[in-house]
């Protein structure tokens, strides 16, 4: 899920340089939770007891996010940020590993960390009060509401992710599993059919007995399963392949001498989005269009292009395998990627000749299955 997509976050803190943000609708379950309760006949004290129930459960999210982002950065895979939605957490890793097994330890760990916590807690109720449940919600002692809490919801979690079912973890666990033994977009299937075939008896269970929220889960299951599905037969259409496959050849390229007037009057002749910059014949670094206005609107029209400072985008050789390529690229902002052999650039892969790349294959990957 992008969580970036749904904008309107609060970073609440950071750990090994990964933000944990909390979504604004965040908000929302906060003001559910104190309207829910003062109807019930609640006043501020059980509002505040929900509310600490709250903090406690996602206090528990948050450790689970961590363990697939810090078991990730193990294999030098790092995570952007961890976002804390009402319906629980998304940690966007920068990349999944390729090897099913790296996949399957980075998946595991999160339902782990719930698995030891429910374990801990149990142990420490065994002890302090022989195993005796407490309602959170009831008069009681503090320890033991608190390890009730920590105990019936890690174990629900725990239970719930293993699930096999895109997109919790059970679905990518089950992949993983399989693409020990099968080839990758085979085991996607087969696991995405599983997770489908499971959302489609949580709706229908949902709607006999009556639980909008099943229902909802499997919903929100059939939609991921999609997502998943698209995502991974991306990634067997570049399976392997090349940069020079997917370089533009024709791209807007001028040297760092001209000026940002110059720029502009090609820009307006039907420039690209970024261009080019050469410097004695041979690449430079690249200006976005957002460079050139800026410069443009601030009076610096005369200004050399190279002394605007173009990004210095390491170039690739020809040879360079496009996703990874590609993922180097989107991780670090850049506009382009440049390919170059003996000193010379031959193309240029953008964002959008990329995607036009996937659209390409799939269509013919379509039609060759028609054929069939
Ligand atoms: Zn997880």
């Amino acid at each position: 899920m992008a969580a970036n997509a749904l904008g309107g976050s609060l970073t609440l803190f950071s750990v090994k340089g990964i933000k944990v943000h909390v979504h604004w609708t965040f908000l929302l379950l906060v003001a559910w939770v104190a309207f829910t309760t003062s109807r019930a006949g609640g006043g501020i004290p059980e509002i505040l007891v929900r509310l600490g129930v709250v903090a406690l459960v996602f206090a528990c999210v948050v450790l689970h996010e961590y363990g697939h982002a810090l078991t990730a950065l193990r294999f030098g895979v790092h995570t952007r940020d961890i976002t804390l939605l009402p319906i629980g957490g998304v940690a966007r890793l920068e990349r999944m590993p390729e090897d099913p097994m790296q996949e399957l330890w980075i998946t595991v760990a999160g339902p782990a960390v719930n698995l030891v916590i429910a374990c801990s807690a149990a142990i420490m109720l065994y002890l302090f009060s022989g195993f005796h449940l407490t309602d959170p919600m009831e008069a009681g002692p503090l320890g033991g509401r608190v390890l009730t809490v920590l105990f019936a919801f890690n174990l629900g979690l725990f239970l719930f992710n293993l699930i096999p079912a895109f997109p919790m973890d059970g679905g990518r666990i089950l992949r993983a599993l399989l693409s020990m033994r099968l080839p990758r977009a085979q085991a996607t299937r087969i696991a995405v059919a599983v997770g489908r075939a499971m959302a489609i008896v949580f709706v229908a269970t949902g709607i006999f007995l009556g639980q909008p929220f099943l229902a909802l889960i499997g919903l929100f299951v059939l939609l991921g399963a999609g997502a998943e599905l698209r995502a991974s037969r991306e990634s067997a259409a570049l399976e392997g392949v090349p940069v020079s496959r997917i370089m533009r050849k024709h791209f807007w390229s001028m040297d760092g001498g001209s000026t940002v007037q110059q720029a502009a009057d090609e820009l307006l002749n039907g420039g690209d989005h970024d261009l080019v910059v050469l410097w004695n014949g041979r690449y430079h670094g690249v200006l976005t269009r957002k460079h050139l206005i800026e410069a443009l609107s601030g009076g610096r029209a005369g200004a050399r292009l190279i002394d605007l400072g173009p990004v210095e985008v390491p170039p690739v050789p020809p040879e360079a395998i496009a996703r990874t390529a590609f993922a180097e690229a989107m991780a670090q902002r850049w506009p382009l990627l440049p390919v170059i052999a003996n000193d010379e650039l031959l193309g240029i892969v953008d964002a959008e000749n990329y995607a036009e790349f996937i659209l390409v294959d799939q269509a013919r990957a379509a039609g060759g299955h028609r054929r069939s």
